[in-house]
């Protein structure tokens, strides 16, 4: 495994990194949820990443669970806030100062840590004076609870301002979390080069566009039993948004021949693709079983040459979003 420094910081985390969105009490059970974090463990995956909002509450939990008995100092923790979790208050949402600090505490305690070590708001609150936010973040980080501070699918602008106010408060955004992989690029115009500018790193969510990457949903097959796109629990309705896209699964098959000719498979091409952006720290990569976990680390040893990078471009051509 690479490690790779998140943004302009100390921290190094591993280029793969584990998340237990839509599997982590809801698609797996319990024993599997484990097993898939042992998986990563032995492979050397030292980051996972989760939020409050994953399974109402019970991942953070399932994955505090899977964890206990590690040597701490050799993890790297990251959670989010923004959704409300659990009974529905009306001041259970957002980035105020009270619901950061409330579902800060919350984390904690279902991680079973004293600390996590990126702390990420998952959207932005258009609600809540920015200002107000960075306070709270800031004072998390002095009090010890969060290492660092992160945001997820904020655009460039909003990182700008975060960023600016965080360096006058004496601290630092390191990363920013947007959805990003060959089939959706939107992040590389603007959020990237700002970001690069301002010493924030991205890990990137969805790498494989929820496993339609690994090439395994077929033009006319049936949906691959056990898949996220059978996944009734919610999984589904989000693959849906690329598989009910008119030609997509057929470019995605002609993708298979470069795979082939790089000698790895699809799910890994598609990993070591969003690595390849220098601005790219991690690949955030989700698991329904552990083989997955063993059969996608090895992106990690793969370098596309450009010359491919470039036929994986014409064969997608129109159906990337950018
Ligand atoms: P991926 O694109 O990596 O999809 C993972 C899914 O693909 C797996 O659960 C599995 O589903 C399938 N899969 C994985 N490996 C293989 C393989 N080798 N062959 C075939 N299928 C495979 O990412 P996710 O969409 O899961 O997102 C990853 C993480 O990103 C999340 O866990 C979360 O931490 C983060 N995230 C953040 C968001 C944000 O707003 N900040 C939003 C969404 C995710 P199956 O086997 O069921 O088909």
């Amino acid at each position: 495994m690479k490690f790779r420094y998140l943004g302009n910081s100390g921290l190094k985390i591993s280029e793969i990194t584990y998340g237990n969105w839509l599997t982590h009490g809801s698609q797996v059970e319990n024993d599997t949820a484990t097993a898939c974090v042992h998986a990563a463990l032995d492979v050397g995956i030292t980051t996972f990443d989760t939020a409050d909002v994953y399974a109402n509450t019970v991942a953070e939990e399932v994955l505090g669970e899977a964890l206990k008995g590690q040597r701490r100092e050799s993890l790297e923790i990251f959670t989010k806030v923004y959704w409300p979790t659990g009974p529905k208050g009306h001041n259970d949402c957002g980035l105020s100062r009270k619901h950061i600090m409330e579902s800060a505490h919350g984390s904690l305690r279902r991680l079973g840590t004293d600390y996590v070590d990126l702390y990420q708001a998952h959207r932005f609150d258009v609600e809540t004076p920015l200002e107000e936010t960075m306070q709270a973040f800031g004072d998390l980080v002095r009090q010890g609870k969060a290492l660092y501070i992160g945001v997820s699918e904020w655009t460039a602008e909003q990182i700008r301002a975060g960023q600016e106010l965080a360096t006058q408060m004496g601290f630092r955004i390191i990363s920013s979390q947007p959805q990003y992989s060959m089939l959706w690029r939107v992040i590389e115009p603007e959020v990237v080069p700002t970001c690069q500018e301002l010493g924030i790193s991205q890990i990137v969510w969805s790498p494989m566009a929820q496993g339609v990457l690994s090439g395994k949903y077929k033009p006319g097959a049936p949906l691959p039993a056990g898949s996220r796109a059978t996944d009734e629990k919610g999984g589904a309705d989000f693959v849906r948004r690329f598989l009910d896209r008119e030609g997509l699964v057929e470019r995605v098959q002609d993708l298979r021949p470069i795979a082939d000719e790089l000698g790895i498979s699809m799910a890994q091409m598609a990993i070591a693709w969003v690595l390849q952006n220098d601005n790219v720290a991690a690949a955030l990569v989700g698991a329904s079983r552990p083989e997955q976990i063993i059969e996608n680390v090895k992106a990690s040893d793969v370098t596309i040459p450009a010359e491919l990078m470039t036929r994986i471009d014409e064969v997608l051509g129109d159906v990337v979003v950018r």
